[in-house]
């Protein structure tokens, strides 16, 4: 590799940070296998607290450090970094979340030559999107990612069931039997799904920087620059195709002046997690028509449930502060018949419904993911439209040779442009109308609701609908 302007390392760092647990590392930077299997299958998942956790680490660090029962395999946990030096690329892109890891891991066989960029220095937020629709499995297993998926630990889930103000049942909305789709939704947390993108992007060559303090863009001769800041480190890399894949608030949207739609929601949703009573094996993603607000509660791995729900700022405090028990109370008297042995604060996010226009200026840019299509996740369609949209685009690209012009990808990404307004558009549209249905904290039961739905349960067609809508399989 030598004069390869790419050169790979061993960031120790990075390596602490995707460890299962740094507390189970020893001095040589290696970790004992079956130690990090219990850890991320058993304690990680202990109902009882940080501190619970933290004495079970401890213990099982002392068994594995002192025991040679438990050295059955060592593997290593250090990841390969990329340090870029004034290279050329033909794709950059400026944020590896869903939507960034996703066009990189869908151009895997591409031969294209793929920079990622981002400004954070850690896992993705674990609140967000997690689960995956029956609809986009098939094309994560061509970018050989759900294998990976399910090897992390993804779960599987079956339909979703409605109920209401009474808690009585009104319907299952199945998963379709589908050719070409999956039977079951997939879940997995955000932040390993991501990881799961980056890893297989990262293997078949792309180049991943993080930690980026402080980036700029410059465009001439058909050429993108980017010059970034990491580690108090200047670097420069050239592109052609530049990717703002930068989640809502992006900054490539607003350094090149990029139009945008917005509507700002009225309420927050809250998210919280706790292990909920009486959950059958089969999951289900269950959302309950309170008389107040809409309450979703949303199966994660290990067992865990998260709790999402619109909130008026004021009630941020008592989400963030009462008591355990009080919390309980609160969701048992909305949801009559759901208990929870554990429950505790997670997150709060405000929702926004905003679309992108697509870029007119100098140079070849399409904006990807959050920063094109941020939406409410009333209908959990934001990640699951990240994938759709990036696998698009880098079918359109897989066209293209490495080493592509700007005059050769312009046309590609209008074709794109074109694309996406056809069949997102209606499908941003109606989420729109999902956000609107939700964003209330004075629903009353959400009696209009409540009648199509079981409108919906009484007849075979209408529910076959919205089956495949829920599944991604139809607009
Ligand atoms: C509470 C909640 C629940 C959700 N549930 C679902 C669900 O069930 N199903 C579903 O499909 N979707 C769901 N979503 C939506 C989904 O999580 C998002 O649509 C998806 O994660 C967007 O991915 P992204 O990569 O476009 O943006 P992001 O995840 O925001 O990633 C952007 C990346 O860019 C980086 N970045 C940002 N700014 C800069 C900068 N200036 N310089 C460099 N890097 C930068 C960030 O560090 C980040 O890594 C949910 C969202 C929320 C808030």
């Amino acid at each position: 590799m030598e004069g390869d302007a790419v050169r790979r390392h061993v960031n120790e760092e990075e390596a602490t940070q995707y460890s299962p647990s740094a507390m189970l590392r020893g001095s040589s930077g290696h970790v004992v296998l079956a130690a990090s299997v219990i850890d991320r299958h058993y304690i990680s998942r202990q109902p009882r607290g940080i501190l619970m956790r933290l004495v079970l680490r401890i213990g099982l660090s002392l068994i594995a450090m002192l025991s040679p029962v438990w050295c059955i395999q060592q593997v290593s946990v250090r990841r390969p970094d990329v340090r870029v030096t004034d290279s050329k690329f033909d794709i950059g892109i400026i944020g590896s979340g869903i939507a960034g890891g996703a066009l990189a891991a869908a151009l895997r066989d591409s031969g294209l030559r793929v920079l990622l960029l981002d400004r954070r220095d850690g896992p993705l937020d674990t609140s967000r999107g997690d689960h995956i629709q029956p609809a986009v499995q098939p094309l994560l297993a061509r970018w050989g990612v759900l294998d990976r998926l399910l090897a992390a630990g993804a779960e599987r889930r079956a339909g979703t069931r409605w109920f209401d103000a009474n808690g009585k049942h009104i319907v299952t909305v199945p998963v379709p039997d589908e050719s070409g789709a999956a039977r079951a939704f997939l879940f997995l947390n955000h932040e390993e799904i991501g990881r799961v993108l980056l890893d297989t992007a990262l293997e078949s060559g792309a180049a991943s920087v993080t930690g980026v303090s402080e980036w700029s863009l410059t465009s001439s001769a058909g050429q993108w620059t980017i010059d970034w800041q990491v580690g108090g480190q200047a670097n420069s890399a050239t592109c052609t195709l530049l990717v703002a894949a930068d989640g809502t608030a992006s900054s490539v949207r607003s350094r090149l002046e990029i139009d945008v739609e917005k509507h700002r929601y009225q309420f927050p949703i809250a998210v919280l997690y706790g292990r909920q009573l009486g959950v059958s094996s089969e999951r289900t993603l269950d959302v309950h028509l309170t008389p107040e607000r809409m309450v979703s509660l949303i199966p994660r791995v290990g067992g865990e449930t998260k709790v999402g729900f619109p909130i008026s700022a004021e009630e941020l405090g008592f989400w963030k502060r009462e008591k355990e028990e009080v919390l309980h109370r609160q969701l048992a008297l909305w949801c009559p018949g759901v208990a929870f042995d554990s429950l505790r604060f997670g997150a709060v996010y405000p929702p926004v419904a905003q679309q992108s226009k697509p870029y007119q200026g100098k140079g070849a840019v399409v904006l990807l993911g959050d920063a094109r299509h941020a939406m409410h996740p009333a209908r959990s369609m934001g990640m699951n439209t990240c994938f759709r949209v990036a696998d698009q685009l880098a079918i359109a690209l897989t066209a293209l040779n490495p080493g592509f012009t700007q005059a050769q990808v312009l046309p590609v990404l209008a074709e794109f442009e074109a694309e996406f307004d056809r069949d997102l558009t209606p499908r941003l549209a109606e989420n729109h109308a999902a956000g609107l249905q939700m964003d209330t904290i004075t629903g009353n039961g959400f009696p209009d609701l409540a009648n199509q739905l079981r409108a919906v349960a009484a007849d075979e067609r209408l529910l076959h609908g919205m089956a495949l809508k829920a599944a991604g399989l139809s607009g």
